[in-house]
């Protein structure tokens, strides 16, 4: 019998609790005791604390986990676990090698129409399989003068025509320092398009206010947003009506999954996931095979049974509901399309 089992009531994590989206970010999960007495888990079973990468998750995504499951999808994605101590050849702190292709303080431009940029190191959510989760952000991230020169590299690359805020999360920066950053862009000729990569509006819906969608509205680029969904039960009635609004703004919705051991790596859940996407007006755009980032190798899926599951979605979406299959590999100019017919 463990103390938290008589608990059954979650804490208060409703967005109107809180003044702002700010203070409901504040007031995140970072302590396993807390989060085990809010799913009323039996904390004895899981005594690791990492050294780097703390726990952190906002508690509106708890909210969305099942009660008493210590296997449930959404808290295996948060939960530290002492198997991320684990050393296995091939998994490094740069999978992707990154560290070579920054023509600027937090620029990277690997693909040749479009750049990208770590706008911030901070996460409301710390999925433990981040491939960035090594990432020296404090070294990488550009401040008001750095934004200035970052849109006029962009400016004098005439074939950069769509710019990607990445992080960390650029929806965790507030609104003064995401403005600063649209109006840099918004100015280039060449852009035809913003896109924003976050899990903000999964995590913490309440980020997207009023002010980010006058934001949003009022840029004179395509807005494209990448979410960053692994299982439909990630989706609710909330994120839908923020969905709604995003679309309202004339935001374009897709969304990528990472493919991941015990999490997703079955056809129904990502034949329910894709649906379920759907359903709230985002469309598939990429299932990644994991990047072999130290720490999240538990998380890895052999890739011949990757494909074995893509082959039965294939069979069994719509067209449109299949995302593409990619892996990242250094130093390829796109991320590469995983072969089917490989044996
Ligand atoms: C993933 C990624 C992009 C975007 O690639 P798309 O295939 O257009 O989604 C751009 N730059 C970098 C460095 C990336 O890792």
């Amino acid at each position: 019998m463990n103390n938290f089992a008589k608990i059954d009531t979650v804490q208060p994590f409703l967005a109107t609790d809180y003044d702002n989206w700010q203070a409901e970010l504040a007031d995140g999960v970072s302590d396993m005791g807390e989060l085990y007495q809010m799913l009323a888990l039996d904390l004895s079973k899981q005594a690791y604390t990492p050294k780097h990468f703390a726990l952190r998750v906002p508690k509106s995504f708890v909210a969305k986990m099942k009660k008493g499951d210590g296997n449930d999808p959404l808290l295996l994605q948060v939960l530290p676990d002492a198997k991320e101590a684990m050393v296995v050849a091939g998994y490094t702190s740069d999978p992707l090698q990154e560290n070579e292709q920054k023509p600027l303080k937090g620029l990277l431009h690997k693909y040749k129409n479009r750049v990208l940029i770590t706008t911030t190191g901070a996460c409301a959510v710390h999925c433990r399989y981040c491939f960035r989760q090594h990432f020296d952000y404090q070294a990488n991230m550009p401040n008001t003068q750095e934004i200035a020169q970052i849109a006029q590299y962009v400016a004098n690359v005439p074939e950069v025509d769509e710019v990607i805020f990445s992080g960390g999360d650029p929806l965790n920066l507030n609104h003064r320092r995401l403005s600063a950053w649209f109006d840099a862009i918004n100015a280039v000729q060449n852009v035809k398009t913003i896109r924003i990569h976050t899990r903000m509006p999964v995590v913490l819906p309440s980020r997207i206010d009023e002010k980010l969608l006058e934001l949003l509205k009022n840029s004179p680029k395509h807005i494209v947003m990448v979410l960053h969904i692994n299982h439909a039960n990630e989706i609710d009635e909330t994120l839908q009506q923020k969905c709604q609004l995003l679309k309202q703004a004339g935001v374009t919705l897709l969304n990528q999954t990472v493919l991941l051991k015990g999490v997703n790596d079955d056809v129904d859940v990502l034949c329910q996931l894709s649906h379920t996407l759907f359903g709230a007006g985002i469309l598939p755009y990429y299932l990644h095979i994991l990047d072999k980032v130290q720490g999240a190798a538990h998380f890895d899926v052999p890739i011949e049974r990757a494909v074995m599951i893509y082959w039965q979605m294939l069979e069994r979406l719509s067209g449109y509901l299949v995302p593409k299959l990619v892996q990242e590999l250094p130093h390829r100019p796109y991320k590469t399309p995983v072969n089917l017919y490989a044996k």
